[in-house]
C-alpha cells in the first residue's frame, strides 16, 4: 500500500489532500502541531489506514521521530512527503516584529527544509517517491505586503528546483504547488493597517477562491506528472502570465 505523510494535515489544504490520497487507497499519516485539527481530519479518513502525529515542523528531533513512527506503520514506504504546513504573515515589512519574522521563516522554510533533508533516506528507499512542497503564488514574484511570506515561498520554490535536479539520481521527483487564494484558516490573519482579514480583502477585491478539492486534485496530478511547479487557480495563473512581461526580471 502506498503511503503519504502530510504536514499541516490538521486543516485546509493538507486535510483535503489527505482525503484525496486516502480515496485512492493510500495509507495517510497526518502531521500537525494542532491536536484538535488532527483528530478532526482523522475522523474523515478510513481508521485502518490513517495515523496522526502531533509535531512542530521547526523541530528536527520531532521530524526524525515522526518519520520513523510512520515508516514503522507503512512497512518502511514513504511514497510522498507533502511538505505543506505553513503560516501567513502580512503587513509592511518595516513594521514586522522580529519574533513574527523568525516564526514565518522557521515554519515556512526551515520546516520544509528539515522535512526534505530528514525524509531523504525514506524517499530514496521507496521506488518512484515524490517530495511535494507547498509554495504559493507569492513565489511567482515578490508580493508587496506579504514580503516575509513571499520570501519564504521563493525559498521553497528554489529548494524544489534544486532538489528535483539533485535527487533525480536517487529516483526522487520533487514538485511544488503554487496556490492562489484558497478559503482556509490561513486567510483569517488580520491585514496590517486595516480592520479586515486577508479573506475579507480577497472577497472585497473581487478575487476568486479555488476550492480546496481542486487543490487536492492538482496535488494528485503534480505527484504523478512531469511539471516541477503546478499553478493552482486563476490568481496564480494571472500572476505567472504577468511575470513574463515584468521589467527588470533576469
Ligand atoms: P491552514 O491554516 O488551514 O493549514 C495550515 C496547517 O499548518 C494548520 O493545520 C496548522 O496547525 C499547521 N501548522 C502551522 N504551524 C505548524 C508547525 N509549526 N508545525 C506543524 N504544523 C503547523 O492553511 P492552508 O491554507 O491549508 O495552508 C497550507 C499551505 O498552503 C501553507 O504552506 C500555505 O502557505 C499554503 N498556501 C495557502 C494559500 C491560501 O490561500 N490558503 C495560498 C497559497 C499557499
Amino acid at each position: 500500500m502506498k503511503a503519504i505523510l502530510v504536514t499541516g494535515g490538521g486543516s485546509g489544504i493538507g486535510r483535503a489532500v489527505a482525503q484525496r490520497f486516502a480515496r485512492e487507497g493510500w495509507r495517510v499519516g497526518l502531521a500537525d502541531i494542532d491536536a484538535k485539527g488532527l483528530a478532526e481530519s482523522a475522523a474523515l479518513l478510513p481508521a485502518e489506514r490513517v495515523s496522526t502525529h502531533q509535531m512542530d515542523v521547526r523541530d528536527a528531533t520531532e521530524w526524525e521521530h515522526v518519520l520513523a513512527e510512520f515508516a514503522a506503520l507503512s512497512g518502511g514506504r514513504l511514497d510522498v512527503l507533502f511538505n505543506n504546513a505553513g503560516i501567513a504573515a502580512g503587513g509592511p515589512f518595516g513594521d514586522i516584529p522580529l519574533d513574527a519574522l523568525d516564526r514565518v521563516i522557521d515554519i515556512n522554510f526551515r520546516g520544509v527544509a528539515y522535512g526534505a533533508r530528514l525524509s531523504h533516506p525514506y524517499l530514496k528507499a521507496t521506488p518512484g517517491a515524490c517530495l511535494l512542497n507547498t509554495a504559493s503564488a507569492s513565489a511567482i514574484y515578490g508580493s508587496a505586503g506579504l514580503s516575509a511570506y513571499s520570501a519564504t515561498k521563493f525559498a521553497v520554490r528554489g529548494l524544489t528546483e534544486a532538489l528535483d535536479a539533485e535527487w533525480a539520481a536517487d529516483g526522487i521527483r520533487v514538485r511544488s504547488l503554487m496556490p492562489g487564494f484558497i478559503d482556509t484558516a490561513l486567510l483569517a490573519v488580520p491585514m496590517a493597517g486595516s480592520n479586515r482579514t486577508a479573506r475579507e480583502a480577497v472577497v472585497g477585491s473581487g478575487l476568486e477562491f479555488t476550492p480546496v478539492e481542486t487543490v487536492a486534485d492538482l496535488a494528485w496530478a503534480a505527484v504523478h506528472g512531469d511539471r516541477v511547479h503546478t499553478l493552482v487557480g486563476p490568481t496564480a495563473r494571472r500572476l505567472a502570465f504577468a511575470a513574463r512581461w515584468m521589467p527588470g526580471r533576469l
